[in-house]
């Protein structure tokens, strides 16, 4: 049998393809889509990695964009409201975002030169137990699309049935940094956030503006207008839009250089937050395992789906590299692994989302804003969401936290 197979060569399916070729595992990945054909279409997201992700991709040598080029160093905060709020808070190393239409097919190319097996073919739900045949193992890693229904959603950890935010995200030139070079979290009460990512993309360095609007509020229009219509029409009412509810973005527009950068540079849409089972037993005794969104989609609000799958594929690779047994005990040993932190993503990121906010989170918010250390201390959190949820998880939990940092 022919080593692991891999069904999507996204940030999970390579991540693990990769790590597994440094430890000379033969590995075949199934894609429906060339390097050229990701890199050529439309924007699929707009994805920051943050240090923990980046220190991964330096262990696997895929770390082609220098951090202190390409990098950016915190979160610059507005909460908006009757009195808003301004105040930034430091990551202890940089974060970094690359164009994922870039950075996908650059790591193709790498896998296949260290001797990867990439296959071009569109899977069913159907071939995979003939692809469990040819493997060892079978990793499901095709993101968000019909595949992921073969392995079930969990209820006790899925608290949405439906989107709790309407995207829309584009690039844009003519938006001027916010010093240091950072992201921008804009919270706009009953409307939604905005969050401004500092991204290398074709045209070089551009601003990712994501739009997370509350269905029904003032924002929704803009997961609804239509660019390719008219396009001075949809820019002006992003403008109109970040005037109105996030006006530190707004207020560093040139008017004469604002623009979407490219038609493609642009998607709307929804996602249900879902957290399905880690593998699933197929009808020949076989396991397969879920990896990345194929296993927990999460909203963007707060930039972990990729991290999230980059690390779930390092356990993984890892449980695969020192215990090549695939049965139940492995499939449980790489649950227990990797749970901690993809459920405190997913927990995390689920509260962020609730609508009205929960008192507890408000609390901790306003008292970043007065607290230096309290606010690099949620940024640095970015990179270990399991200490998050431990301030987070419940409103005794905040206020202890808050009580320790004397910020009561
Ligand atoms: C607007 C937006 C912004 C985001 N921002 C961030 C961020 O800042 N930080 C962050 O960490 N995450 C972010 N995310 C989430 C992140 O994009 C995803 O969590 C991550 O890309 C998932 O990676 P994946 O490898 O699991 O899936 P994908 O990247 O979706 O890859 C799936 C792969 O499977 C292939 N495939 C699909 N179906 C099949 C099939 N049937 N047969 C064969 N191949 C198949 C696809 O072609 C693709 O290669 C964002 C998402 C969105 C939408």
């Amino acid at each position: 049998m022919a080593g692991i197979g891999i069904i999507g060569a996204g940030v999970a399916g390579l991540h693990l393809g990769l790590l597994l070729r440094q430890h000379d595992i033969p590995v075949t990945i199934y894609s429906d889509r060339t390097g050229e054909q990701l890199a050529g279409g439309r924007l699929p997201n707009t994805v920051a990695h943050h240090h923990t992700t980046v220190r991964r991709e330096q262990a696997l040598g895929v770390d082609h964009w220098d951090i202190a080029e390409y990098g950016y160093f915190g979160h610059h905060h507005y909460l908006g409201g009757p009195e808003p709020q301004r105040f930034f808070g430091a990551y202890s190393a940089p974060s970094r975002a690359i164009d994922h239409r870039i950075y996908l097919p650059r790591l193709l190319r790498d896998f296949r030169e260290r001797g990867g097996d990439f296959r071009v073919r569109s899977v069913r739900a159907a071939d995979v137990v003939a692809l469990s045949e040819q493997h060892e193992l079978v990793v499901v890693a095709s993101g968000r699309g019909d595949l992921a229904g073969m392995f079930p959603r969990r209820t006790d950890r899925s608290p949405y049935d439906a989107p709790q935010r309407r995207l829309c995200v584009g690039l844009f030139d003519g938006v001027a940094e916010n010093e240091p070079r950072s992201v921008t979290l804009s919270i706009s009460p009953g409307h939604g956030e905005m969050v401004e990512i500092p991204l290398h993309s074709f045209e070089g360095p551009v601003k990712a503006l994501l739009f997370e609007a509350i269905p029904g509020g003032d924002l929704e229009v803009l997961a609804d207008a239509r660019y390719d219509d008219d396009p001075a029409g949809f820019e002006r009412l992003v403008r109109d839009r970040l005037r109105a509810h996030h006006p530190t973005t707004f207020e560093r527009i040139d008017h004469h250089r604002f623009r979407l950068t490219r038609p493609l540079d642009l998607l709307q849409g929804a996602l249900v937050p879902t957290v399905r089972e880690d593998w699933v037993r197929l009808p020949n005794g076989r396991y397969a395992i879920a990896l990345g969104d194929a296993h927990t989609v999460v909203d963007p609000v707060v930039g972990q789906g990729a991290n999230s799958a980059s690390y779930s594929a390092w356990e993984l690779g890892h449980t695969i590299i020192e215990d090549p047994a695939f049965d139940e005990r492995f499939c449980r040993k790489v649950a227990r692994r990797r749970g901690d932190r993809v459920h405190a993503i997913s927990d995390w990121t689920n509260l962020m989302i609730r609508t009205p906010p929960p008192p507890h989170l408000l609390d901790l918010l306003g008292a970043m804003a007065g607290d230096q250390a309290l606010a690099d201390e949620f940024t640095e959190n970015f990179n270990y969401p399991e200490r998050q949820w431990d301030v987070l998880a419940t409103p005794e939990r905040t206020r202890n936290h808050l009580a320790r940092r004397g910020s009561t």
